[in-house]
């Protein structure tokens, strides 16, 4: 497959816009069509084919066209050599974990997390495939160092965490993950790799819900994996072929899309979020935010350190209860209470004081709090909604 000339010494905006895009050599048509096939037509002696190959021409579970697109992409905008594009965040996530643990192997994880890497690596892979798990604070890095074990064969963090925006040392977590020749991985769905790039600091793998900011649109779902050509190649034999979690084509076209603007939508994510952080800050309703962004942050110096912009999502909770929090949710104008982030669109989420995972988040959240993805409206109406519904919740 021919490639446009588009390499790493391009910015990042050229290769948002033009990596795995190329004229379409049957029409001419300078954007690359949505290959809809499940087959490809077979060699005149098939008979030699390896049917679980995924170098392409056999069958989409084992690799299309446009999920090949994309994957070009994301290699691109990640500086990994190879990806691998899947149905969802999470079917990345597990082909991390499936593919690289077996019995007896043992993994030490972000106790702050996705909710679905919490099940896989909490409580699915110990209980069912005798996999051994440590859930740790991995923002604090003598936690992370003292949960080694000699069969420690995975490290996977999250930063920032969802939903607490918890931020962990990706280069430190790096040289200990190398000194006992483990596997490295990062989800850095939060981010997105305009603001940070976990495999320039050293990890191994670098996972992305593409449903998220990648795609940006709220309407399609997928999931990658960045990383070495020798471990992509294996995540693709396993998750993909032997286990099914491809892409669609039309959602891969979708993502493709989509993430031609992420550099400009990531730029406007950060700058308004910033904003509305420090006005929710300087309103005496709110008990605290937590935005990497913000000087105040725990994790800000770090965040400051190995991003290029702190995101779009923060966390913040308000000085009343539990119904209150609902109340203001109510209030909303503009903002959409709904699961999910990365959207054009802004969306709350109110995590209460009965939340599972309560305990494992720090002390101030555990009274309940606000998971906030600033969308790319206009700032002050976003900053007027959420003043308005704090007036409501809290009348004089
Ligand atoms: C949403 C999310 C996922 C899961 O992605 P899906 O596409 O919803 O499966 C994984 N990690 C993080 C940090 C997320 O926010």
């Amino acid at each position: 497959m021919s490639r446009k000339l588009i390499d790493g010494s391009f910015g990042i905006k050229t290769r948002a816009v033009h990596s795995g895009n190329e004229v379409d050599k049957e029409t001419g048509a300078i954007r690359r069509p949505i290959t809809m096939a499940n087959s490809y037509a077979l060699p005149y002696d098939p008979s030699d084919l390896n049917w679980s190959s995924s170098e392409g021409g056999i069958y989409t579970r084992n690799g299309g066209a446009n999920q090949r697109y994309l994957e070009q992409k994301l290699t691109d905008l990640e500086s990994g050599e190879d990806c691998v594009v899947l149905a969802s965040g999470v079917s990345a996530l597990s082909a991390v974990f499936f593919t690289f643990l077996k019995s007896g192997d043992h993994a030490v994880f972000s106790d702050n997390t996705y909710i679905a890497a919490y099940r896989l690596l909490h409580e699915l892979l110990p209980s069912k495939y005798g996999i051994e798990t440590s859930m740790v604070d991995t923002s604090r890095i003598d936690e992370v160092r003292s949960a080694i074990r000699p069969n420690t064969r995975l490290i996977h963090i999250e930063t920032p965490a969802n939903p607490t925006l918890k931020i962990s040392d990706i280069k430190e977590i790096a040289e200990i993950s190398k000194s006992i020749g483990s596997i490295f991985s990062v989800d850095n769905t939060f981010a997105s790799p305009c603001n940070q790039r976990p495999l320039e600091l050293g990890a191994n793998l670098c996972v992305e819900s593409l449903t998220k900011y990648i795609n940006g649109h709220g309407d399609a779902m997928g999931g990658a994996v960045i990383g070495n050509s020798n471990l992509i190649k294996r995540i693709r034999q396993e998750a993909m072929v032997n286990q099914g979690a491809t892409a669609s084509p039309f959602n891969a076209w979708l993502i493709m899309r989509g993430s031609v603007t992420l550099p400009l939508r990531m730029r406007q994510h950060n700058e308004s979020a910033l904003e509305i952080a420090k006005f929710l800050e300087s309103r005496k309703e709110v008990r605290f935010v937590d935005y990497p962004g913000l000087e105040s942050h725990s994790g800000h110096e770090i965040a400051a350190r190995q991003m290029q912009g702190f995101g779009g999502v923060m966390a913040f909770g308000l000085e009343a209860s539990n119904d209150a929090h609902n109340r203001f949710v109510s209030f909303l104008r503009v903002i959409t209470s709904a699961v999910s982030l990365g959207h054009d669109e802004s969306l709350i989420v109110f995590l209460g004081e009965n939340d599972e995972r309560r305990d494992l988040y720090p002390e101030h959240f555990r009274k309940g709090f606000f998971r906030f993805s600033v969308g790319l409206e206009d700032a002050f109406d976003l900053i007027k909604d959420i003043s308005q519904a704090l007036d409501k919740t809290f009348p004089r």
